[in-house]
């Protein structure tokens, strides 16, 4: 999955992997645990991350090869927040040899959209699940388990502008290494969660029926 921060790639990941019934990998989540746990990738992470930049290519590739080995990931999975480089997407593709071919989906928003999002945007202490706004974000309670919402502590407005231009130079090239591929869509993250993930889920059976992962 592909898509600027705040395009709702977690969201919509989340919500595709639960129909699906594949896990859900997301390199932020997993970035955020290991700086909660305190692991040596965590400690180096957490300036790189406070600063809105990117961790390493080696770092992270690392991290998605040993998790993408793990027997759940056998029969599919859906990433998030990876690859977010050429270097990442050119070693995904050594990853993927051998298995079914990527889906590649773009989720598209404009970016005035993007920075009211991420300005809003309020997430789970505990399951780290994002908040809907309005009803939920007012009581600042998690519907799914009841821990505290804060807001991300990446999402604040000077972070958020590194982020954007980060996107902008390292991630958005990426498009390019992608679109002539039959496995790529772009769709647009402009509507409603609910109405982006009929058309995510829309998109990637028509992928599928095409004839990616026969
Ligand atoms: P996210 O939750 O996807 O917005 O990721 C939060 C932060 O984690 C990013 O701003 C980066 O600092 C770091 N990060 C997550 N995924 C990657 C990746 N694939 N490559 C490099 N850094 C990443």
């Amino acid at each position: 999955m592909l898509g600027a921060p705040g395009a709702g790639k977690g969201t919509q990941a989340e919500r595709l992997a639960r129909a699906r019934r594949i896990p859900k990998i997301s390199t932020g989540d997993i970035l955020r645990e290991a700086v909660q746990t305190g692991t040596q990738i965590g400690r180096r992470a957490k300036a790189i991350m406070d600063r809105g930049e990117l961790v390493g290519d080696d770092v992270m590739i690392g991290i998605v090869r040993e998790r993408l080995d793990r027997p759940d990931a056998a029969a599919g999975f859906v990433l998030d927040g990876f690859p977010r480089t050429v270097a990442q997407a050119e070693a995904l593709d050594g990853i993927m040899r051998g298995r079914t071919p990527l889906v590649v989906i773009d989720i598209d928003v404009p970016e005035e959209e993007l920075i009211r999002r991420l300005a809003s945007r309020l997430v789970c202490v505990i399951c780290g699940s994002n908040a809907t706004p309005p009803a939920e974000a007012a009581s600042l309670v998690c519907a799914k388990c009841g821990g505290k919402l804060i807001q991300r502590s990446d999402d604040n407005a000077s972070t958020v502008r590194d982020r954007l231009a980060v996107y902008r130079a390292k991630t958005m090239p990426l498009l390019d290494f992608y679109k002539a591929r039959p496995t790529f869509r772009s769709i647009s993250g402009a509507a409603t969660p609910d109405g982006v993930a009929e058309e995510l889920a829309r998109t990637v059976d028509s992928v599928l029926g095409a004839g990616a992962g026969r």
